[in-house]
């Protein structure tokens, strides 16, 4: 099934705009000005669109079940206001709020979304708590003085399901970046939101405090690539990709790359370091 994802104009930056997952991977047929009132027939089960924000352009999504045209927005970093906005253009209900993990850039305008709407924060995993608590203190630091901490009404596991509307999406713990990370997965619609796991082209940075390269590089392979290379994801920073594009060449987790020798692994990443996100 077809997830259709599209920028707005007036809310993002379009980093792509393309509906995948669909038949058509081609823009023309999905320019960026498609509303959710697309054609019955073809309706997915779930919409998204991305909406950057902070300083860091965290890819907050907005994603809804289109039969009851609840939402959920996953990671909102700050910009409530922006995503108080969408929520109201789109004509949408928010029902969930959705954390990857505790960074400032995906986390910290939560506590302001939950006093505005009551919706219940579900996730990350109870191992970032610590993070969640210095989003205070970050926010400062980063010119952002309104982000606040919070607990979440429940903290997620691996194999954990979150419902929305009438669907649901699967929780698959995948620590690394951040030792309490997880990453949401709607199966039926070969999608997921995996936050700072995963970029196109390159990874999570791993040099925080219990950050573990092999544990991210683990979470790569061992928890994202067996849900099928047909899987598109939003990252936490930058396009979208999908999961088969990305084993075939991204220079730190390509199969090739991996599976190679040292000695004899190809130089994917060329001249430029890929970046990294915090
Ligand atoms: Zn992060
Ligand atoms: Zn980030």
């Amino acid at each position: 099934m077809a997830v259709g994802i599209h920028t707005e104009g007036t809310l993002t930056t379009p980093l792509w705009n393309t509906t995948l997952g669909g038949a058509s991977p081609n823009s023309l047929d999905h320019p960026v000005t498609e509303t959710p009132a697309a054609p019955a027939a073809k309706e997915p089960p779930i919409r998204a669109i991305l909406a950057p924000v902070t300083p860091l352009q965290q890819n907050c999504t907005i994603v809804w079940c289109t039969k009851t045209m609840k939402a959920a927005i996953i990671d909102p970093g700050g910009e409530v206001p922006k995503l108080m906005q969408a929520l109201k253009q789109y004509g949408l209900t928010l029902e969930k709020i959705w954390i990857t993990h505790g960074h400032l850039d995906h986390a910290g305008g939560t506590a302001a979304i939950k006093d505005l709407t009551g919706a219940p924060i579900e996730g990350p995993h109870p191992d970032d708590q610590f993070w969640i608590d210095q989003i205070p203190e970050s926010g400062a630091r980063y010119g952002i003085p309104d982000a606040q901490g919070f607990t979440p009404d429940r903290w997620l596991g691996d194999g954990d399901v979150v419902t929305l509307g009438e669907t649901q999406f699967e929780v698959i713990h995948c620590p690394g970046h951040t030792p309490g990370h997880v990453i949401f997965f709607h199966r039926e619609s070969r999608f997921a939101q995996v936050g700072d796991v995963l970029f196109k082209g390159s990874i999570g940075r791993t040099d925080f405090p219990r950050g573990n390269h092999q544990q991210l590089l683990d979470s790569i392979t061992l928890k994202l690539w067996p849900l099928g290379d047909d899987v598109a994801f939003v990252p936490g920073h930058g396009p979208m990709s999908t999961f088969g594009a990305e084993r075939r060449s991204n220079p730190f987790v390509a199969d090739v790359v991996l599976g190679a020798g040292a000695d004899e692994a190809p130089d994917l990443a060329g001249d430029t370091v890929p970046k990294r996100y915090m």
